[in-house]
């Protein structure tokens, strides 16, 4: 029987590098920019007489590297592109681009989590236009993207979902994608009923929206009585949950695609492809076996610990010298409910492996408490410190002694919560060991303290 709906896709990600394709402007988005036009000089504002330097080759490594994790066969001869088409976002009138009818894309034929991978190959963005306003913001015109082209392949929007999560993990890995921009994706879709006529919705942003037009495409697909005669472009209304026709979908010639003048080939020699696969790092699932074979992680922590990079980086280099056990619950429940308050990302906190190796092995040898430890990991807010340096200040008190006299204290001073106890209700040991706990500041044994606390008020 034949598929019911198809669905391929042309996903574009942001690459994580410095400077933008052709000039020396930051390649920033998002929050970091706090006004418009701010990030911008005569080349990606395309003024007469600009001329384009040559092209950030940390982009082109990383374009190179994500088509060979694609496993796509790459191609030697790089021909920059001129896309024409005349719209507010584009100041010089075409976009540059390494794919076209008269040029070979970085990378092609490859496949990913059983999808095949028609192309991969880097571009240029252009600037934001707000229809509304008609104001143009050109900081990230010519900010240098990765677009993945699918064959169409999918059967359905889970299918979809899932894949895609995979490939952003599994870019993140090489730093390929920068993770804070988000991709964006034009979704073709088509359906048995109409001969598999190939609708395409264009620029659709974020992985949930994409997933969602899939299903209202499919939807108003198979309602429609008039089988569309010819493809077409349309676009998402995220809000409405519908799909709206942009126009009758445009041929590669009505791009008027010519090769660039102003750039020269690009030659990629077989030597430099070899380096490039060299230093691509292990992909997701080879870091979750090794976790789950060699160092008996349990698969559910294994699988929390590999969805970034950073985090698995960290965790290896730590249970060097730490107990897996404690490294796992301290990365995967203390380090995360930190970061999540403090709404920020590893990469963003830079967290070095050694100061937080030394945290977990001042807990395991009972030089610290582990409320203490939680209170100087909350206290990382840029950045790590040596937690040894203070060890002695934060050190843990075992001394039974020093312990009875704060438990004292506290029994003294909060003698209606000592009262509800005795009562029965035991659920109030909680609050009063927190008592005894914040007295000492976090620094009390917690085991020995409640023992003497439960003693005391025996
Ligand atoms: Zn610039």
């Amino acid at each position: 029987m034949a598929q019911e709906s198809k669905i391929g896709l042309e996903i574009h990600g942001y690459i994580d590098t410095n400077e933008k394709l052709f000039c020396s402007c930051k390649a920033i988005h998002g929050a970091k920019l706090t006004k418009p036009n701010i990030n911008i000089c005569p080349i990606c504002t395309g003024q007469p007489g600009a001329k384009p330097m040559a092209p950030n080759s940390a982009a082109l490594d990383k374009s190179i590297q994500t088509a060979l994790i694609l496993r796509c066969s790459i191609n030697q001869n790089l021909a920059w592109q001129r896309k024409h088409y005349s719209w507010p976002d584009l100041p010089k009138g075409y976009q540059n681009t390494l794919s076209g009818p008269h040029s070979t894309p970085t990378g092609k034929n490859g496949k990913f989590l059983g999808i095949k991978i028609k192309e991969c190959h880097l571009e240029e963005d252009p600037a934001a236009w707000n229809p509304k306003t008609g104001e143009v913001d050109y900081n990230r015109s010519g900010i240098p993207l990765i677009e993945i082209v699918t064959e169409p392949e999918f059967k359905n929007s889970g299918q979809v979902e899932k894949w895609l999560r995979e490939l952003v993990i599994t870019l993140g890995y090489v730093k390929a994608l920068d993770s804070t921009a988000g991709i964006k994706a034009d979704v073709n879709v088509s359906v048995k009923k109409s001969n598999y006529t190939k609708i395409e919705i264009k620029n659709v942003n974020s992985i949930k929206n994409i997933k969602d037009v899939i299903d209202v495409e499919i939807e108003r697909q198979n309602k429609i009585n008039e089988i569309p005669k010819e493809q077409e472009t349309r676009m998402y209304d995220s809000l409405k949950r519908t799909t709206k026709k942009m126009r009758s979908k445009e041929d590669a010639q009505d791009y008027r695609f010519i090769s660039d003048p102003d750039l020269p080939e690009i030659k990629i020699a077989i030597q430099k492809i070899a380096t490039l696969k060299k230093t691509i790092p292990e992909t997701p699932s080879e870091k979750l076996n090794k976790l789950i074979k060699k160092h008996k992680i349990p698969k559910q922590s294994a699988e929390i610990l590999t969805k970034n990079i950073d985090v698995v980086e960290l965790f290896e280099k730590v249970i060097k010298k730490v107990n897996p056990k404690l490294a796992i619950r301290w990365v995967t429940e203390e380090l995360f409910s930190v970061l999540n308050y403090n709404r920020k990302t590893l990469e963003e906190i830079s967290i070095e492996p050694s100061h937080f190796t030394e945290l977990l092995e001042l807990i395991e040898n009972r030089k610290i408490t582990e409320p203490k430890a939680r209170e100087i990991l909350r206290g990382w807010k840029e950045k790590s410190e040596s937690p040894k340096a203070n060890a002695k200040e934060h050190s843990q008190i075992g001394n039974k002694k020093e312990i009875e006299k704060a438990v004292d204290e506290i029994i003294k001073n909060n003698s209606a919560a000592v009262e509800d106890y005795k009562s029965g209700k035991h659920e109030t040991i909680n609050f009063l060991i927190g008592k005894v706990m914040q007295a000492t500041n976090k620094r009390a044994n917690y085991n020995l303290a409640k023992k003497i606390l439960v003693e005391k008020l025996k």
